[in-house]
């Protein structure tokens, strides 16, 4: 039970449906697991109506009622990092194609029946029908939308029921115009993309972490989960181990349809890994601002991620590294060596860099292009794996670099902690 530290974290699926995954994530800190369910309910963007504007209202049901429902449909929000953007990032004053997708309702009843308002009446106005107020040049998101984004999950698919609005009889009617915007579910639930996300540990309770209540038989009171399976049952008069810990982390994750459970689990460990890298470089004490530098100045400076010489000075280094010239990742690495690559490798680090081609989600690694991809992926066979193996993972005594890895976090302008 004991966590190996020399093992790689490892991912098995288990299940992948069109909405939903289950997978085992072994090998990780229970603190890493719980960070990941907590960024993949709450820090993934979509789109959702944001704003509602009523025309008419005679149904049964107040403006807000109506509103607030509309809200907590799940739209369409594939690749939303790059389809959309933030409206707080936008140049207009209050909505655009750019940062806002436009959806009317208008349904009237004009027979004598109960009617059903649902979301597959929910119409997104194309371009130059409605027509937004303001005069904006299309940004480069628009060419990066999906055909359907910003539609309502399953509208036109009749294997999915729609999401009930309202019921109207006779002689009543709703029309409204309704805005969607981009945003997170720290902000609001309805920009969640999961419906669900749990994980379970230790099924056999070795641990302890559990204390079960219990009238006389506590195996019979209390049965085990499918997870059991997975896991050798203890003897009975097994010594506790105090200092075990969890290691296998069986995940389900289960979206709205937004977003596909794919998409939810690489999104969470690109936001996680994004999170870090900020609380990292908001550790570093006075960092270095290479552009306000000479270019001699700026060369001259060590890395940003601890490939220091020993003897160099010990700014701009990350944390606590004075003992030691590799960064966080560990000793294992030869400054300067590229063979584990860390982070830096195209397809190393977490598998999340989208010029990675060992990404490896349910299929195996290296199949793109840089052979030694390790990656978040399936097969541990990769030599270069992510994450803290002997000579791998993050930081450790790769050369400078941009882009990947921990030295050079993703700008992060649009969502996290800095904004
Ligand atoms: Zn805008």
């Amino acid at each position: 039970m004991q966590v190996n530290d020399l093992l790689e974290p490892n991912v098995r699926i288990r299940e992948l449906k069109k909405d939903r995954v289950n997978f085992v994530l072994e090998n990780v800190d229970i603190s890493f697991a719980n960070s990941l369910r907590r960024v993949m309910m709450a820090d993934i963007p979509t789109v959702a109506i944001d704003m509602v504007e009523f025309d008419t209202n005679t149904t049964v049901l107040p403006d807000e009622f109506i509103a607030h429902r509309l809200g907590m449909i799940p739209l369409v929000s594939t690749n939303c990092d790059e389809a959309i953007r933030y409206s707080r990032d936008c140049t207009c004053l209050e909505s655009c194609q750019n940062c806002s997708i436009e959806l009317i309702l208008n349904v009237a009843c004009h027979e004598s029946r109960t009617m059903d308002i649902t979301s597959n009446h929910l119409d997104v106005v194309v371009r130059g029908g409605f027509g937004w107020r303001e005069e904006v040049d299309d940004g480069e998101e628009i060419a990066r939308r999906s055909e359907n984004f910003g539609h309502p999950v399953g509208k036109n698919d009749p294997s999915v029921q729609p999401v009930l609005i309202c019921k109207i009889r006779k002689g009543q009617e709703l029309r409204v115009r309704c805005i969607a915007k981009k945003g997170i579910a720290k902000e609001h639930a309805k920009w969640s993309p999961c419906s669900a996300v749990s994980f379970e540990y230790d099924p056999h309770n070795r641990l302890r972490h559990t204390t079960y209540w219990y009238e006389t038989d506590i195996k019979k009171e209390w049965p085990l989960s499918a997870n059991a399976a997975e896991e050798e049952a203890p003897l009975d008069d097994e010594p506790f181990d105090y200092n075990a810990k969890p290691q296998k982390f069986y995940f389900e994750v289960e979206t709205d349809g937004s977003l596909g459970p794919q998409e939810v689990v690489m999104k969470g460990l690109t936001e996680l890994q994004t999170k870090l890298a900020n609380l990292v470089l908001g550790l570093k004490t006075d960092p270095p601002e290479l552009d306000t530098l000479g270019g001699d100045a700026a060369t001259q400076l060590p890395p940003a991620n601890g490939t220091l010489p020993a003897q160099a000075a010990p700014r701009a280094t990350g944390w606590g590294q004075e003992a030691s010239p590799a960064g966080w990742g560990g000793a294992a690495g030869t400054p300067g060596s590229s063979a584990g690559g860390g982070g830096g490798g195209a397809g190393g680090g977490w598998g999340t860099s989208p010029t990675g081609g060992g990404t490896a989600w349910g299929g195996s690694s290296g199949s793109g292009a840089s052979p030694p991809a390790g990656g978040w992926g399936t097969n541990t066979a990769a030599p270069a794996g992510a994450w803290g193996a002997a000579g791998s993972g993050w930081g450790t005594g790769s050369p400078p670099r941009n882009n990947t890895g921990w030295s050079s976090p993703n700008p992060q302008t649009q969502s996290g902690w800095n904004v």
